[in-house]
């Protein structure tokens, strides 16, 4: 098994501001603590600095108009009527370099594809992408250049079946709506449900169109679900779909925001339950193409995606966390003494309406998907 990290240092050249939830520094601190346990030093790794997408391969699947628009807030500066394009100041600001960023984001996921593809290795990760909100002509929920999106239409022009599963907090609208009319793509979607939380998406009803029904599935988690619920259901939908769909080549979104500690989201999950579902994505992958995503405890973000790649390198980590780490992590203030930690998370057994409403929709999903599914 050969792997690819994909990385660069430069990504700390870009800035969504001080106030912004999205804070680029837990990139470079994951990279760190994968360095720190010796996980870049395998025989089987290689390691690729990220390279800038061209403006060409963004227009894959964004508009010339839109590009157009990020090229002047490249600048930094908000020009005409750039909010209708969903930038200025909030979710998606006007920052120096903002398409310059988007491009090594989009560049990194198109070397894992490369990678993958060109046969030199079975799975890479680019902990930079996985900005599934970004839609054609419009910047969306931290994401201005939909990666995930722009490197599975690299994998279908090389003819490539593509699973997508996204288990970040937040519904992978940008995804789900690029591909919602074809059934070349089956995306599936793990995330809270849109009743509390941004897009405001993701139902299970949202099943796709045409010859895409079927072909998109949605797992929308009650508030507070925990890692039983979760674990139970992950395993009813996820591993028959993947089967009869034998994917080519499986991407995953693999953002850390459904953990019960993460400031901006509802999920309950712990990094037991997280790391589970990741030896489980890894069974059903031929070839995988492995990004980052939401996480908003930067902490959390460089445990998991350590845990993450360990498990891509099947390696057992230890919880003991590596010396150096630690100084690091305490010079910003992060406490954290093991990886794995000591979850603080709710137990399913106290919210039973979660199972009920799992169970409700798990049999939907059953019923409307599962024989519209096959290769
Ligand atoms: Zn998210």
């Amino acid at each position: 098994m050969k792997t690819a990290f994909i990385y660069t240092d430069a990504y700390l050249d870009y800035d969504y501001g001080p106030t912004h939830p999205l804070r680029v520094i837990r990139l470079k601190l994951t990279y760190d603590l994968i360095k720190a346990y010796g996980l870049l030093d395998l025989p089987s790794v290689q390691f690729i600095p990220t390279h800038k997408a061209e403006e060409k391969d963004l227009l894959a699947f964004h508009s010339q108009e839109y590009l157009n628009i990020l090229k002047q807030a490249n600048e930094g500066r908000l020009t005409g009527d750039a909010y209708l394009y969903g930038l200025g100041p909030g979710d998606n600001p006007i920052f120096p370099g903002l398409l310059d960023w988007s491009l090594l984001v989009t560049g990194a996921t198109l070397q894992a594809v490369d990678f993958v593809t060109e046969g030199k290795g079975e799975i890479a990760f680019n902990i930079a992408g996985g900005l599934h909100h970004a839609m054609r002509a419009r910047a969306s929920g931290f994401c201005y250049i939909n990666d995930p999106v722009i490197g599975i239409m690299r994998l279908l022009s090389h003819g490539k079946r593509v699973a997508y599963i996204d288990i970040d907090a937040h519904h992978a609208d940008g995804v789900q709506k690029a591909f919602y009319e074809t059934d070349r793509v089956l995306t599936i979607s793990l995330h809270e449900a849109g009743y509390t939380l941004f897009p405001g998406t993701g139902f299970e009803n949202e099943i796709g169109e045409g010859e895409g029904e079927g072909y998109s599935v949605n797992l929308p988690f009650p508030s507070y679900t925990g890692d039983e619920v979760y674990l139970w259901a992950f395993e009813e939908v996820v591993p028959e779909l993947v089967q009869a769909f034998k994917p080519d080549v499986v991407v995953t979104q693999l953002g850390v925001d459904t953990f019960y500690d993460d400031p901006l989201t509802n999920l309950h999950i712990t990094i037991l339950g997280y790391e589970k579902v990741l030896k489980r994505i890894k069974g059903l992958a031929p070839r995988w193409v492995a990004l980052g995503g939401g996480g908003y405890n930067i902490s959390n973000v460089a445990q998991a995606w350590t845990l993450a790649w360990a498990v891509m390198n099947g390696i057992e980590l230890k919880d003991e966390l590596p010396e150096s780490f630690l100084k690091e992590a305490a010079r910003m203030g992060i406490e954290e003494r093991e990886l794995r930690g000591r979850p603080k998370a709710r137990l399913d057994s106290q919210n039973k309406d979660n199972r009920a409403e799992m169970e409700r929709v798990v049999h939907y999903i059953k019923e409307a998907v599962f024989p519209k599914v096959k290769r």
